[in-house]
């Protein structure tokens, strides 16, 4: 019998451990296990809704407890802190900070990425991130009591990318149907890009439909601006200017935790991800793979898999096949993205997307549709087709009796 250790339970980690758990629960074949510091799982191209307050926990988030019982894997409700690669063992702290080891035989790190500050001075400090579900909650706690107090406010989003864009959406359209119940509240919504575009990494073409679409809802938006300071309520650009808001969030660029450059001489490049040949174990420890965010794996073309959902996701079913390969003594295949296209939601009834190479951009609520199919291709894998479609159908019936806007207007 193997122990497989899965350390990360996002996008990539817990499909992962789903795939795996079932797979091996018949007859005990080997042990599955997840190290994850948080109790409950949010997908997180959703975050932005939990920040806006529109996000529905009851429906959407899943506990890992409950869900570790029902897919035969173990839960351990800790973060990763080291590794010792002889004695194949990582350190864990869990939530009371008390350290213990975990052997594997196999390891996975799944540990995903975080926004990039890179190093601007005072953004740490003065900005808010949409990195987890716990930073998202806290941002939803300020802008809450900006929708619940009279005038006009001011939110500035840094970095145009899926999070920057979708975040900006979001809040204006909150702020549209909210003063349709009360007119002297009002969200006044800035996103401001260094790049001469939004969506500086998808095609041109999708960027000027997203930047209208945005107009359209009143967002401000603002190119070619790179910031240089933050400060108590204040941005401050290269140029000088000097740009005042209620709220800033800072939703730009990726990089990696520090810890994984400290990985028993792993390797890592500029942004800490760990480098990973193509078969996705990493360059210095065939026993150790790494998916999704935190791996930085080359493709036949010469390029790196992109940091993308649903390059985590496929990556997380292509390691599942291998493993099972390499664990019946198989030689195991090399993992190639295949790029379905990118998406990016204007608000609950509008997206943006390229398809076919990024040959044709579409638009529109069907777009939209699309976009909410691949949150439900991931709970298909974490659930089955039955409980998807419960959830669905629950979800239509809790929106026509319910507010857009989930928390109380007073
Ligand atoms: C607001 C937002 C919008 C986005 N929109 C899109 C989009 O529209 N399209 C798209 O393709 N991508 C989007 N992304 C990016 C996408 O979410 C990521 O590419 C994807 O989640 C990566 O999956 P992952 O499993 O590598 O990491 P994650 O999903 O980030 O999961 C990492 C997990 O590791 C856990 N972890 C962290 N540190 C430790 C530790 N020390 N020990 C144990 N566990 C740890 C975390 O708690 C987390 O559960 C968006 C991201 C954000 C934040």
């Amino acid at each position: 019998m193997s122990k497989i250790v899965v350390v990360g339970g996002g996008a990539a980690g817990l499909e992962l451990v789903t795939h795996l758990g079932k797979s091996f629960a018949r007859n005990n074949q080997h042990q599955v296990v997840l190290v994850e510091p948080a109790s409950h799982h949010y997908w997180k191209p959703r975050l932005h809704e939990i920040a806006a307050g529109t996000f529905d926990d009851e429906l959407d988030a899943v506990s890992y407890l409950q869900h570790a019982y029902c897919n035969h894997y173990q839960y351990i409700q800790a973060s990763m802190n080291s590794l010792d690669r002889q004695a194949k063992t990582i350190e864990i702290r869990d939530a009371q900070g008390e350290l213990s080891q975990v052997e594997y035989d196999y390891l996975v790190i799944a540990v995903g990425a975080v926004s990039n500050d890179f190093k601007t001075q005072g953004v740490s400090e003065h900005c808010l991130f949409l990195d987890s579900a716990s930073q998202a909650k806290q941002a939803w706690e300020q802008i809450n009591p900006l929708l619940k107090t009279k005038g006009e406010h001011h939110i500035s989003i840094v970095g145009a990318g899926a999070t920057g864009v979708e975040l900006a959406a979001e809040l204006a359209k909150v702020s549209a149907k909210l003063e349709r119940y009360r007119e002297d509240t009002k969200l006044n919504i800035s996103l401001i890009e260094a790049a001469d575009r939004v969506l500086p990494a998808g095609p041109k073409s999708m960027s000027a439909k997203v930047e209208s679409a945005l107009e359209k809802l009143g967002v401000n938006v603002r190119t070619d601006l790179r910031i240089q300071r933050a400060q108590d309520g204040k941005l401050v650009t290269a140029s000088g200017e000097i740009i005042t808001s209620d709220l800033q969030i800072w939703a730009a660029g990726i990089k990696c935790a520090d810890w994984l450059t400290q990985l028993d001489g792993l390797d890592t490049n500029r942004i800490n991800q760990l480098k990973v040949d193509a078969t996705l174990q990493t360059t210095r420890d065939d026993a150790i793979f790494v998916i999704g965010d935190s791996a930085e794996c080359p493709q036949p073309d010469g390029s790196f898999v992109p940091p993308r959902a649903q390059a985590a996701n496929q990556a997380a079913g292509h390691l599942a096949v291998q493993l099972k390969r390499l664990l019946k003594g198989k030689a195991i295949k090399p993992f190639v993205f295949h790029d379905g296209g990118m998406l990016v939601a204007i608000g609950h009834d509008y997206a943006v997307g390229t398809l076919m190479n990024n040959k044709l951009v579409l638009r529109g609520r069907l777009v939209r549709n699309l976009y909410d199919t691949i949150f439900r291709l991931h709970q298909r894998i974490l659930f089955g087709w039955g409980r998807v479609t419960a959830l669905v159908v629950l979800k239509r019936v809790k929106g026509s009796l319910n507010p857009f806007y989930k928390h109380n207007i007073s």
